[in-house]
């Protein structure tokens, strides 16, 4: 687990604790832990673990691998291609346990969101985050998390309000992708035939956007968007996965040359006066530095840029003026717009700007040559921001929240 950086100066401890939490909660594995997630080197070490001898791992990492995360195989007796003796050898230690569901909800729009259980410290005493997908026409995005709560405290975002429980783990994040392919049936069903071109898939874009900061779980979003990537498994490529911060600049270039996928980064406002109430990090790593290393990204071109995450608050940060601040600020960067209508939720101190407001805005950006900058909010009736299916289930009661988990189970 990374823990966040602490802060350098003896005066800044008091400033640092409230720009970043500590865990309250270590990640306890269980006694039959899943192979799910397992980078490749550790699946061939728990191979060996069960006995593969040390000749034949490659191999049978590739095989396992292969059905793992092209076949979307849920039991070890699905693997046909392994021994009878294998299989039951490599059950009786591992299991391909995904995260559970506890909740699934289906938008009008086709959005579907999962709020997906996760195992806490406490026996019986889980943990929740949330994962949807969203179908376009032409590809279908998996927005996943990366923490259970966040490290950070961004006054418009609901998970800011809540407590860093803790890091997901890789397996936790590549179960993500594993649990929506389960239940999209998005899997390659039989054999393909050789030289076949690989099926279309449902989900073919991710982004990690859901709930926490990736950056602040470096070394498991690394891990975890390494499998996800893998061209011999859940192959979605490196750019069609982005990872989206809120400005952990001492990890930014680790992130591209590590990690390697297409970054976002939440900007939301362009003077420093303005960030640092909005994301409050901006106190530890000012624009000026955040732009900095916005530029000098790893793989930056104009075919690779970098993608500025804008949220429009009414009457905060959504003037014209804020919108030539913003062109003036991302001169020279190869960067696309994104523009978030604010998603409120009960007790934020923010509204969303007025329609017509995030169209002149758009507008301005638009004239400056960045194509469609406004995402449109997506699964609205089910209210698909972050944080909020969390806080809408917790009002529910065990027995309602049964219901839905049987509900989750069946299609
Ligand atoms: N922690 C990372 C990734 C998760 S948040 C980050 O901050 O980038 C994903 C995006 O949703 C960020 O751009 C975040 O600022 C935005 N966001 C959070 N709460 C929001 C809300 N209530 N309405 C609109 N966008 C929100
Ligand atoms: Fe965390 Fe991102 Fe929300 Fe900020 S916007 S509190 S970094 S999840």
């Amino acid at each position: 687990m990374t823990a966040p950086l602490a802060a350098t100066q003896p005066g800044d401890i008091a400033a640092a604790a409230q720009i970043e939490k500590r865990p309250l909660e270590r990640y306890v594995a269980p006694a039959k832990p899943s192979l799910v997630g397992l980078p490749r080197d550790a699946l061939a070490e728990a191979l060996g673990a069960a006995g593969v001898p040390e000749r034949q791992r490659r191999m049978r990492v590739q095989q396992v691998w292969h059905w793992l995360y092209v076949r979307g195989a849920q039991d070890f007796d699905e693997m046909t291609t392994l021994s009878k003796d294998l299989r039951a050898e490599l059950a009786h230690h591992f299991s391909l346990a995904r995260p559970e569901i506890a909740a699934e909800q289906v938008s009008v729009d086709g959005t579907r969101k999962w709020l997906i259980q996760l195992p806490g410290e406490v026996p019986g005493r889980p943990h929740e985050v949330e994962c949807v997908y969203i179908p376009e026409s032409d590809r279908g995005t998996l927005c996943i998390s990366s923490q259970v709560g966040c490290t950070l405290n961004c006054s418009f975002c609901h998970t800011g309000t809540q407590r860093l429980v803790r890091n997901l783990t890789p397996g936790e994040i590549v179960g993500q992708v594993v649990l929506a392919r389960d239940r999209l049936g998005d899997w390659q069903r039989g054999a393909a035939p050789a030289g076949a071109e690989p099926e279309k898939r449902l989900v073919s874009n991710v982004v990690m956007m859901g709930m926490g900061e990736p950056l602040y779980n470096f070394e498991a979003a690394r891990d975890g968007l390494g499998v996800v990537a893998d061209g011999e498994g859940l192959s979605i490529s490196k750019r069609r996965i982005t990872l989206s911060t809120s400005g952990v600049v001492p990890n930014i270039a680790r992130a591209g040359t590590e990690i390697g996928v297409m970054l976002a980064v939440s900007l939301h406002a362009v003077t420093d006066e303005l960030r640092n109430e909005l994301v409050p990090l901006n106190r530890k790593y000012p624009l000026r530095e955040l732009m900095d290393a916005c530029r000098n990204y790893p793989g930056l071109s104009n075919a690779r840029r970098i993608t500025f995450e804008y949220v429009m608050l009414k009457g905060v940060n959504d003037s014209l003026a804020d919108a030539q601040a913003l062109l003036r600020l991302l001169k020279g960067t190869p960067a696309k717009i994104n523009l978030i209508p604010f998603n409120p939720w009960p007790g934020s101190k923010y509204e969303c700007s007025d329609w017509e407001q995030i169209e002149k805005f758009s507008e301005v950006v638009f004239n400056a040559g960045y194509a469609s900058p406004v995402r449109t909010p997506r699964g609205r009736d089910i209210l698909a921001a972050c944080g909020q299916l969390k806080s809408a289930t917790e009002k529910l009661s065990a027995r309602e929240r049964l219901a839905l988990r049987a509900m989750a189970m069946t299609d």
